[in-house]
């Protein structure tokens, strides 16, 4: 194995279970030697930001991650290697993998495939704690709606009704917030804009589209 950046598609790997591309650094530029051959691994989830565990990594652990995309890590009260989600399932698909100004921390972007907390929250951390986080959240709510297409679900109806009723909502919507802006209450025009939000997200959602691709038109405008 050669330590020299990856590329997309490297190994001949599928599109969809490829080893995470995205590493500018080498294993050889990691400061194992400063803790003892291990560094901390900070796991963020690669759409929503939202930081989802902390775990120890030594060179192995490493190169493991970055061969099968699976976050890996040295476990220090066993003393071995464990690939999160080897027993539950519930493994973590990294897409990329960055390293920190003194070379001794990384950061994993990830996407989980279940909750990452072995008490079966999303997050390792308080989920409620980071502000601004949520509609990011709700948009991967609206992703797995439209996956699974749960039953009785208002947003399955939504993506079962197409793009051109979804759309025809998301007008209704934005003339009620309107409406609600020069005619009512704080608190009509809030329930208006959170209605106008979420079918704007599940409307994105049916183009295969999300908030974070609004978020980069935003950045390129005011950047
Ligand atoms: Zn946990």
């Amino acid at each position: 194995m050669t330590d020299s950046p990856r590329t997309p598609g490297d190994a001949g790997a599928s599109e969809t279970d490829r080893a995470p591309h995205m590493v500018g650094f080498q294993v050889t530029d990691v400061d194992f030697a400063k803790a003892d051959g291990l560094v901390p691994g900070v796991v963020q989830h690669a759409r929503t930001g939202q930081v989802l565990m902390v775990g120890f990594l030594d060179e192995e652990a490493l190169r493991v991650t970055l061969d099968t995309g699976l976050a890996t890590f040295h476990s220090r009260s066993r003393g071995a290697l464990w690939t999160k989600g080897e027993s539950s399932g519930n493994v973590l698909h990294v897409e990329a993998v960055e390293l920190d100004c003194d070379r001794d921390t990384l950061l994993l972007h990830a996407i989980p495939s279940g909750p990452t907390c072995h008490t079966g929250e999303r997050t390792c951390f308080d989920p409620g704690a980071r502000p601004g986080s949520f509609v990011h959240e709700l948009d991967e709510v609206v992703r797995g709606r439209q996956l699974e297409l749960p039953e009785g679900s208002y947003t399955t109806t939504l993506f079962t009704g197409g793009v051109r009723r979804i759309a025809q909502k998301v007008g209704e919507e934005g003339v009620e917030t309107a409406l609600a802006a020069v005619a009512q209450d704080d608190e009509a025009l809030l329930g208006e804009s959170a209605d106008l939000v979420y079918h704007l997200l599940v409307l994105l959602r049916s183009r295969d589209l999300g908030l974070a691709d609004v978020e980069r038109v935003l950045r390129r405008r005011h950047g």
